[in-house]
């Protein structure tokens, strides 16, 4: 069977691709080797989809070119994806700093995409490997239901997070195997793994979250971070894992609205014992992980200055050095992709293999925590879905 259009992927991306391009009257076959359709959109955002934010700029994206998704985010923004959900009567609000998220829940979006992809006569054939992809003239498909060809074929495979909902590494392979660069790639808003020494201390933490000021590499968040019972998680630790690499450290400001020096320097004349004045912030637990016992139970009053320079250096810049992010199995993207100089930003198309495109994920832009990773999906999905 022969199409305008194939696109490999029935996630985000992809199915937004589809729309547009059939919007335009190509004939769009969407392929992919799940039973469902936007496995992904389902889980996201705890089941409530944090679909977009309405604060975006390239620098909420990390990539070799952030610059590379500004064209496809000016041309479909947030504002352009919420107009959809109206459209559809979906609502929707916003929770905190621009995220919107779903009011009912995920499976709107995905039947909202379903539903422009059927009238404007998408065809979807799930359940389907895919073994191989060449290029003879037009593009060549190769897969257990039969063998498909198409002049575009749109690449919307996402990355290697969560293979239990369809993750595979099949987009790089198809760029690698068309001569494409693929970047490093890592696992992206994951939480870290303690090394043994702080594992022996701080697991019995877990369940303690505190807001927090996490820093690495110039990149600075204050968000809750979550103890768990291997490492750190919670949002403040997603975000700055993107900031991380290999052997890196990270700097953790436990009392981000206060400044303990002063604070405990204004109390030196009391008798409140140290353990009791650090526990009106946060839980005995935690104050016991960080601090020596003989230490905490000692009277404000007896602290010498160095003393209070060394609790509130312990407070204000808590080092990590994790002995790695958890893998992609809790990551919620992948890092890296497809390198954009190998693509045009306004179409998404490889510059060296004419009808090829990509879109999503895949691509080496990724987005922070807060709905960019998706709006980046409905960019670049509708960006290609324009000149497919
Ligand atoms: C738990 C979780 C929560 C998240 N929450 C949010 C959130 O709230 N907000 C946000 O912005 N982002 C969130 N994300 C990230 C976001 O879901 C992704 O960045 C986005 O879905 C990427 O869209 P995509 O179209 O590139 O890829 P995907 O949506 O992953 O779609 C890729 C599609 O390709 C198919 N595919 C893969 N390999 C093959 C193959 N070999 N053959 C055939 N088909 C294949 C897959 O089955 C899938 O359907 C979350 C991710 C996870 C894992």
């Amino acid at each position: 069977m022969q199409y305008d259009v194939i696109i490999i992927g029935a996630g985000a991306s992809g199915l937004i691709c589809a729309s547009e391009a059939a919007r335009r009257k190509r004939s769009v076959l969407v392929v992919d080797h799940m039973k469902s359709i936007g496995s992904k959109i389902r889980v996201s955002g705890g089941g409530r989809c944090n679909f977009t934010n309405l604060i975006i700029s390239p620098e909420n994206y990390i990539s070799g070119n952030v610059d590379f998704c500004r064209s496809a985010l000016s041309r479909f923004g947030p504002s352009d994806f919420t107009g959809l959900l109206d459209r559809h009567g979906i609502q929707y609000r916003e929770k905190s700093a621009g995220q919107l998220f779903l009011t009912k829940g995920s499976e709107e979006i995905i039947n909202m995409l379903h539903k422009e992809c059927s009238t404007s006569g998408v065809e979807l054939l799930l359940q389907t490997g895919i073994r191989n992809v060449i290029k003879d003239g037009l593009f060549e498909l190769s897969t257990d239901k039969g063998r498909f060809t198409s002049s575009s074929l749109v690449v919307a495979t996402g990355g290697l997070s969560y293979p239990a909902l369809g993750a595979t590494g099949i987009g790089y392979r198809i760029a690698k195997s068309f001569g494409m660069e693929v970047t490093e790639l890592q696992p992206g808003l994951v939480p870290f793994e303690f090394q043994e020494r702080d594992l022996k201390t701080f697991s019995t933490l877990s369940g303690i979250s505190v807001r927090a000021g996490i820093s690495c590499n110039k990149a600075r968040f204050t968000e809750n971070i979550l103890f768990t019972h291997r490492g750190l998680s919670g949002p403040g630790i997603l975000q700055i894992s993107l900031y991380w690499s290999k052997g890196g450290r990270i700097s953790i400001d436990l009392l981000p609205d206060l400044d303990a020096s002063n604070y405990l320097t204004s109390k030196s004349g009391s008798n409140m014992i140290l353990g009791n004045a650090i526990s009106s912030f946060f839980p005995r637990r935690l104050v016991r992980s960080l601090f020596d016992e003989t230490l905490t139970s000692k009277p404000l009053k007896e602290l010498s200055s160095s003393d209070i320079q060394g609790i509130s250096a312990r407070l204000h810049k808590w080092v990590v050095t994790p002995r790695g992010p958890e893998g992609y199995n809790k990551a919620e993207v992948t890092r890296g992709g497809v390198d954009t100089r190998e693509l045009s930003s306004k179409t998404m198309e490889s510059k060296k293999v004419p009808g090829l495109f990509f879109a999503g994920e895949v691509i080496d832009i990724t987005g922070q925590l807060g709905g960019y990773n998706l709006q980046w999906a409905w960019s670049s999905g509708h960006a290609a879905g324009q000149y497919v």
